[in-house]
């Protein structure tokens, strides 16, 4: 066993949450070791969207300027009727997002993202970094908390101040304080691909999106957002239908007939990609119930792991770094109180993390809307001007951790 050091902080999982909590620990002159179950660190091929209210943290982490050589910056966000394609509704981004919230709106991959914490965290000093090294048990004492790793060379411990749980959706951590506090399927499936921009079916859905915009395709039951990656070379796709009997906890290639199904009657250019985009993957959509403690003596979860929402307002990973920031600034502000600094944390993140689910919620009931809802709904954000929807978003986007 290594001790339990006071400025020593154990990290389970190498996801977002847990890169950017190492670098945000470090950053305040903690020393960190991050334990990642995966033997490597890889990325399924898929999009991310991140909005200002994570790249303003980004930035402070020193990640964005790699960021930025890969990630796109869209000019707007565009809601389109998925049948007629009827353009419904513009939130503007690009420099008006900049001057807005401060903090760019970029679409990238997955893997980039992952690419640029992973070399900040690599030219970090303080930072530990241990793959193939699953967190699998941990006992806390008024001296902090020991953590028990199982890896290639056997079982080891780990000791420190703080157990930040970062281990995602389905997280060890969490299941060691409650085992029936187990993630659930949401009843949707997303089905992801990204394709090259100068492919036929690229070039098709170029011409009735704009290159640089994401775009929401709705539809009764179904929704499609298309948005460029890798500086415009691909673009990223992805479907949420619901699926009733679907494998709960698989996910990989699967048949696209559910998919098939959903896009039926939209347009054509849009329902010929069922076939024409792939391969898809299929991903079930899993949530954690918010409700119980994220905090426990010498432990925090954070992220999927804590609050695993839908991704329809597509803001898990955004709330997994305001997560990694501000608890990282509440533990610094008061290490010789860790049960207060954790309170105030839980209790300063909770409210937040409602509103954005509420938000995903929302969208998704007026997104996959049928009948005289989505006229309505069509209606009021026909009447809603470009602006008025970015102030709508103010809360969101233009939100500043607390300095403490
Ligand atoms: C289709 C889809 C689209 C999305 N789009 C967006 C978007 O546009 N914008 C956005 O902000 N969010 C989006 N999200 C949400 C976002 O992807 C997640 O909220 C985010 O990736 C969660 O990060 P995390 O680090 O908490 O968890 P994870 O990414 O799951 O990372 C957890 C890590 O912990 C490791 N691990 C697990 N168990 C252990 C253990 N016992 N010991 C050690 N390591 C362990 C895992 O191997 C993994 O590396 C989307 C989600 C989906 C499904």
């Amino acid at each position: 066993m290594n001790g339990t050091p006071q400025n020593q902080i154990i990290i389970a999982g190498a996801g977002i949450a847990g890169l950017a909590a190492a670098l945000a620990f470090a950053s305040r002159g903690f020393s960190v070791q991050v334990f990642e179950r995966a033997p490597q660190l890889e990325e399924v091929g898929a999009g991310i969207q991140l909005s200002p209210n994570a790249t303003r943290i980004l930035g402070r982490l020193g990640v964005l300027p790699a960021l930025l050589e890969t990630a796109v910056r869209p000019s707007a966000v565009l809601l389109r009727d998925g049948r007629t394609l009827a353009e419904l509704a513009r939130v503007p981004l690009g420099e008006a997002a900049e001057r807005r919230w401060n903090a760019p709106y970029l679409a990238l991959h997955r893997a980039d993202l992952q690419g640029a914490l992973l070399s900040r965290v690599n030219e970090t000093s303080g930072i530990r970094l241990v793959t193939g090294a699953a967190v699998t048990g941990l006992a806390q004492s008024s001296a902090g908390v020991v953590v028990t790793i199982a890896g290639e060379a056997g079982r080891s411990e780990a000791g420190g101040l703080l157990l930040v749980g970062a281990d995602g959706v389905r997280s060890a951590v969490r299941a060691h304080f409650s085992r029936s506090r187990q993630s659930r399927y949401s009843g949707e499936v997303a089905w992801r691909t990204t394709l090259p921009s100068d492919s036929p079916a690229g070039r098709a859905l170029v011409e009735i999106t704009s290159a640089d915009a994401v775009t929401a395709f709705l539809h009764s039951g179904f929704h499609l957002i298309a948005y460029p990656v890798r500086g415009g070379a691909a673009i990223n796709l992805a479907a949420f239908t619901p699926a009733r009997g679907f494998a709960e906890t698989w996910s990989g290639q699967a048949d696209v007939a559910p998919l098939r199904r959903a896009m039926r009657s939209t347009a054509p250019v849009l329902s010929r990609l069922a076939d024409e985009a792939g391969p898809w993957t299929a991903w079930p959509v899993h949530t954690v119930d918010r409700r119980p403690p994220w905090t426990f003596p010498g432990v925090a979860l954070i992220g999927d792991a804590a609050h695993a929402m839908t991704p329809f307002a597509a803001q898990g990973a955004a709330m997994a770094v305001e997560d990694a920031w501000t608890l990282a600034a509440n533990v610094a502000a008061a290490p010789d109180n860790l049960a207060k600094a954790l309170a105030a944390w839980e209790a300063a993140r909770r409210p937040r993390v409602e509103k954005v689910a509420r938000r995903g919620a929302f969208n998704r009931f007026a997104w996959h809307a049928s009948g005289p809802v989505a006229l309505a709904r069509n209606l009021v954000l026909k009447t809603r001007p470009p602006e008025k929807l970015a102030a709508d978003l103010d809360w969101l986007y233009g939100w500043e951790p607390s300095e403490l």
